[in-house]
C-alpha cells in the first residue's frame, strides 16, 4: 500500500531519517529510505504510524515478513524487535570499532542476525562514516 505524504513525513520525523533498526542515515547511505510494515501487512499489520518504521533496503529487504528470528546464543525463536515499542539501546550497542551492532538481548541478537545488520558491505560503509566522524548517530 502507498504512503500518503503526510504519513511519510511524520515518520521520517519521528525516525530521524534513519533506518529504526540498524541506524544507518539517509545522509550516509545516499538512498531514501523504505517503510516497513513492523507487522507486516500479510498479517494483518496495518498502514498507521504505529505499525511503520523507516527501514533500509537491506534491513527491509532481509527482515521480509519476519515478525521472528533465531537468537543464536540460545538457540531459540523469538520476536523481532519492534523499533516503536522498545528502544534500540534496550537491545542494541556498538562494538569498540562502532562498525557492529551488538544484540543484548535475544530479541537483539536474533535481529542482527534475521536482518543482517553487520553484513560486510555494511560494516566497510560504517568504517569510513566513523573515520568521518558520521556515526555511529546521536541516540
Ligand atoms: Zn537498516
Amino acid at each position: 500500500m502507498a504512503i500518503p505524504p503526510e504519513l511519510r513525513r511524520l515518520l521520517a520525523e519521528r525516525d530521524k531519517n534513519r533506518c529504526a533498526y540498524c541506524l544507518t542515515t539517509e545522509e550516509n547511505c545516499g538512498s531514501r529510505m523504505h517503510v516497513d510494515h513492523i507487522i507486516p501487512e500479510t498479517a494483518g499489520g496495518k498502514t498507521t504510524l504505529d505499525n511503520l518504521c523507516l527501514a533500509c533496503f537491506s534491513c527491509n529487504v532481509h527482515k521480509s515478513a519476519n515478525q521472528k528470528g533465531l537468537d543464536p546464543l540460545t538457540k531459540t525463536t523469538v520476536p523481532l524487535f519492534h523499533p516503536v515499542q522498545q528502544n534500540w539501546r534496550d537491545h542494541f550497542t556498538w562494538d569498540d570499532s562502532k562498525t557492529k551492532i551488538m544484540g543484548l538481548t535475544a530479541c537483539g541478537r536474533a535481529t542482527v542476525l534475521t536482518l543482517q545488520m553487520n553484513h560486510p558491505t555494511v560494516t566497510k560503509a560504517r568504517r569510513r562514516w566513523v573515520s568521518a566522524g558520521w556515526h555511529p548517530p546521536a541516540m
